[in-house]
């Protein structure tokens, strides 16, 4: 009442105070306005007064204010913890309290035309500024999201888990690859700082066993890594060996870049940070780089740093072969090139390969290179050189350590040391690598893509973007111009050697339809080993081309003769080379590649040539056996390796298994694809192909009758034996077995360190009969056995399955996502968790260490490809693109690109419905399939599908395991009718 006559004065109720704003009140009258509040006050003791911006606020006389609110409401909604960041917003002196009390644990605004002296992080004008920060604020947190399925990350150190984390941490290019190891290791029971080249193979022999044997390793090259460092006179610093007050190591898997993050103490109190930055360029594969920046952090020193290029290093990365041989490499020369650049020309000790490396290392300070060079060290297999600098406390060192590296049958150079030295000559920065190499990455990632939309975390689109990267950093563009096959561990470690086996099945698929020219630069690997497997199988007995089981630089096999059990500590003969179906795996994938790409080129000028060659060694392996009156194959293994040869056999005589069923249908299915093969090719060029191997039409007839009645066992209930014999085999005590051992993956070790002899059990190492279920749909296999004039009915498929899943071991990383893909639409719920251990195979390290000694590429790819083509159920039949989409519940939506003859396809499936989109190019149509609707295809056009949701059966079985009935299969019956738009 008093106010009202004094112009200007808003009274503002606000709820819990009152505000009396004078801003718009005349100057010479705001006395009077104060007045009349302390008049109000002295009648009113239980208010209080406090000033604002213009404002004399009123309110209760209590010790309240905006702070403790804070407080309180935090209290009261259980927001006291480190996942929530309070935003504090205030234009006013009142809002001091609150900014105080987010002080420490969240963001305070002042909102006005310039800054005020309070605890506000932050001071933005007006309204639209704030709107702007808080808008960048949620897009942080988006990437931030976005990052975690992009970032592998390690805190703190695990020197049990070591090995492991070098393993995933590997960078690579396709063209060489280096273990993520600290740059100050060496080779012990903890680190191993391991660089491959791809397909860089050497031979050694070795007595072991009162045996010389002879292996073909992978090499293990000089460690360029080699950088350590010292304060003055003290000794050189190993982090390991300090006490570690920070650890940190993230790998960035969309950039190809892994980041150390190190504080450590050394003993006498010296903090020391360490940032550290690493790539393999995807950009320009002859070229790594480190950048670190060094800083003690209480005290100035005298900083030495020592960088090398060791190659004193021999392979010993894998326990079980540590007593073979192991020195691959001999010394040619080291020579300093100039002040900041040395130089290590190598050479492998039998394959006479040589390798050069040169490494510039570059120090700044305060952006001034420095020219510190103090001395260089050099010793044959091992050059160094020492640098030194002052620096005081906090300063920072940035080092910059480019290497170059080059081995002398790489293509377009004079040779590898000539190379090196011009690589480095116009090597970039460090930031100028990082920029073409990410550049590099981005544009894979554009081809490579699986997006996943789940109902769990983002560990697992994590774990799927892990695989690819490991995948393309095995084999990439870069591969297209080497001579390399795939290997089975990836070029990360040195198990199984660095060697290619049938592993390809699982991964050229996936690569595929993404980047076929990467999978035709694979198959001509096979290609050019053809006349090495000509030589094998003619010197077996055979004819045709016979692949070896092992394969490495020359095709010659090179499985060992003898492996270790590390449980029993004996060495026993290993006769993994019966598994000739690897001859099938190479035909199943140039078949595929066909089927993809339409390349009738390649087809006519290598792939028909390999798929006839291999025909006619599995039609030289079939034997007729008049009383049967079909043909036989002994003496092979089929992939389950537990079984060499029928029980009670010397294992070392190699005797191998009768009628592997896996065996015997896929030589059927090789040489009637062989046969199809001959329809395809141009006249002239069967012809010559006719002449070259000196094919008649009689041995046409032959292959023809044999891929017809080839044999393949049965047992009761249509079980598919495995092979012959199969069926009297002795069940194994599983329940027993577990209770003393627990993990009976390799259950093979423990049996044969009982002296007992897997053999004689049902047990399976693997996908053996179920492979076929793997590989082909209900309707080929349906082709197949009519062809082999077999009763075949779609409900065989799940008695073979719940037969074999019940006794299986899952002793190969292979077996999970094999399995995943054949109860994807059977057992969804256990298909997801197969999928999930598949996913887990290496990060998880699920087989107890190997992970450590080289991934698991077969199961890393085959893992995405579960995704890529089993749940969109992608098939190619009769020149037909067919989907099928049955997404897990797991997933609700996911999103692929896939090129498909000529034409990139965007593919979209969720639970209701399919979009497939081609982009703009000039390709002529495909055929694409959703169930029976059919549509043709150009680019530039889209289609979407409503899916039909197949029923899905599910019964208890005795066991207990959930069983269903195959989705797909219902589909027949289904009156519901997809709908479909253009
Ligand atoms: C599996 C084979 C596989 C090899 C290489 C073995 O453990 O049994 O099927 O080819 O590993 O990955």
């Amino acid at each position: 009442m008093r106010l009202r006559g004094i112009e200007g004065v808003i009274v503002e109720d606000k709820v819990f105070s009152v505000a009396v704003h004078f801003r718009l009140v005349a100057p010479d009258r705001i006395e009077e306005v104060e007045r009349i509040v302390e008049a109000v006050l002295e009648d009113t003791p239980e208010l209080r007064r406090t000033d604002g911006k213009k404002v004399f606020e009123l309110r209760p006389d209590i010790n309240w204010d905006k702070g403790r609110a804070l407080e309180f409401i935090f209290n009261a909604l259980g927001l006291n913890d480190d996942q929530v960041v309070p935003i504090c917003l205030g234009d006013d002196v009142t809002d001091f309290d609150a900014f105080r009390a987010v002080k420490d644990r969240g963001i305070g605004i002042w909102v006005g035309p310039s800054p005020v002296a309070c605890d506000a992080h932050y001071h933005f004008k007006d309204p639209i500024e704030v709107g702007a920060f808080l808008q960048y604020l949620a897009d942080q947190l988006e990437n931030d999201a976005v990052d975690s399925r992009w970032l592998l990350r390690y805190d703190g150190r695990d020197r049990s888990r070591q090995g492991l984390r070098e393993a995933l941490c590997t960078l690579g290019n396709g063209y060489f690859a280096t273990r993520g190891a600290p740059t100050d290791a060496v080779a012990d029971d903890v680190h191993y700082p391991g660089t491959y080249l791809a397909g860089c193979y050497n031979r050694l022999q070795s007595d072991v066993a009162d045996h010389t044997v002879e292996n073909e390793d992978l090499v293990n090259l000089p460690n360029w890594l080699s950088l350590q460092i010292r304060l003055g006179d003290g000794p050189w610093l190993r982090a390991s060996e300090l006490e570690q007050l920070e650890h940190v190591q993230e790998l960035d898997l969309k950039q190809g870049i892994l980041t150390r993050k190190l504080r450590l103490r050394d003993p006498d109190g010296h903090i020391i940070s360490w940032l550290e930055k690493r790539l393999v360029s995807m950009a320009s594969p002859h070229r790594a780089a480190l950048r670190i920046e060094i800083a003690v952090l209480n005290a100035h020193v005298t900083l030495e740093l020592r960088s090398a290029l060791d190659g004193s290093v021999t392979n010993r990365g894998v326990k079980r072969y540590r007593q073979l041989a192991s020195q691959h490499l001999e010394a040619i020369e080291s020579e300093r090139i100039d002040h900041e650049t040395i130089l290590l020309h190598m050479r492998t000790v039998q394959s006479r390969r040589e390798i050069a490396l040169a490494a510039r290392t570059r120090l700044v300070k305060s952006g001034e290179t420095l020219a510190a060079e103090q001395e260089t060290i050099r010793q044959a297999d091992e050059i160094a050189q020492i640098f030194s600098c002052e620096l005081m406390a906090e300063e920072v060192l940035a080092v910059e350590k480019t290497i170059a590296i080059f081995d002398s049958r790489a293509p377009a150079i004079s040779g590898p040391v000539s190379a090196v030295i011009a690589e480095l000559e116009n090597s970039d920065d460090f930031a100028g690598l990082a920029r073409a190499h990410t550049l590099a990455w981005a544009d894979l990632w554009r081809i490579f893509e699986i997006a996943i939309e789940t109902t769990a975390d983002h560990q697992t689109e994590m774990r799927l973007h892990l695989h690819i990267f490991h995948l393309l950093q095995t084999v990439s563009p870069h591969s297209i111009d080497l001579d390399v096959g795939v290997p089975a561990r990836g070029w990360h470690g040195e198990a199984y050697r660095g060697h290619v086996f049938w592993d390809e099945l699982f991964i050229f698929p996936f690569v595929n339809l993404r980047a076929p020219m990467i999978t035709r630069a694979l198959l001509l690997y096979r290609y050019r080993r053809l006349p090495e497997a000509r030589r094998a199988a003619r010197a077996a007995g055979y004819r045709g081309a016979m692949f070896p089981w092992q394969s490495a630089a020359s095709g010659r096999e090179e499985t060992q003769h003898l492996h270790l059990n590390p449980l029993s500590g004996r060495w026993l003969p290993d006769v993994s080379h019966l598994q000739r179906h690897v001859n099938a795996a190479i035909v199943y994938n140039v078949w595929q590649y066909f089927q993809v790409t339409e390349d009738l080129e390649f087809l006519a000028t290598y792939g028909a040539e390999l798929m006839l060659d291999i025909a006619r060694f599995w039609a030289s392996l079939a034997q007729y056996d008049s009383e049967r009156q079909r043909y036989t194959i002994s003496g092979v293994m089929g992939p389950d390796e537990f079984h060499t040869a029928a029980p009670g056999q010397d294992l070392a005589k190699a005797s191998g298994l009768s009628n592997n069923s896996y065996t015997n249908v896929m030589a059927s299915w090789c040489i009637t694809r062989s046969l199809d093969v001959i329809d395809v090719l141009p006249d002239d060029r069967r012809q010559h192909l006719f002449n070259m191997l000196d094919l008649s039409a009689a041995e046409l007839e032959q292959w023809d009758h044999i891929s017809r009645n080839l044999f393949v066992p049965f047992g009761d209930r249509d079980i598919i034996l495995q092979f012959e014999g199969y069926d009297a085999l002795e069940e194994l005590g599983w329940s027993a077995l577990r209770e003393s051992y627990g993990n009976l993956q390799r259950v093979d070790r423990l049996l044969e360190a009982e002296h007992k002899d897997p053999n004689q059990y049902k047990v399976s190492k693997q996908a053996d009969v179920l492979m076929l279920f793997f590989l082909f749909s209900t309707e080929e296999l349906k082709e197949i056995f009519d062809r082999l004039g077999y009763h075949f009915s779609p409900d065989m498929i799940g008695e073979n399955i719940q037969y074999y899943t019940d006794r299986t071991s899952h002793g190969s990383t292979l077996s999970w996502a094999t399995h995943a893909w054949i109860l994807s639409r059977w057992d969804r719920k256990r298909s997801w968790r197969l999928f999930e251990q598949a996913l887990g195979a290496d990060i998880d390290d699920l087989q107890e260490g190997t992970t450590a000694e080289g991934i698991h590429l077969g199961a890393m790819a085959s893992s995405v490809d579960l995704i890529q083509r089993c749940y969109t159920g992608i098939e190619i039949l009769a020149d037909t693109l067919r989907f099928n989409p049955l997404l897990p519940d797991e997933l609700n939506c996911l999103r692929t690109t896939i090129r498909y003859r000529s034409q990139t396809l965007y593919i979209t499936a969720t639970h209701h419905e399919l979009t497939v989109a081609s982009a703009k190019c000039t390709a002529p149509p495909i055929t694409i399939a959703y169930r029976g609707h059919v549509r043709k295809m150009s680019p530039g056009q889209s289609y979407s599908f409503r899916l039909v949701r197949a029923v899905e059966k599910a019964e208890i079985t005795p066991s207990g395991n959930q069983v269903g009935r195959l989705a797909s299969l219902d589909v027949a019956g289904s009156q519901a009718a997809p709908g479909v738009s253009a």
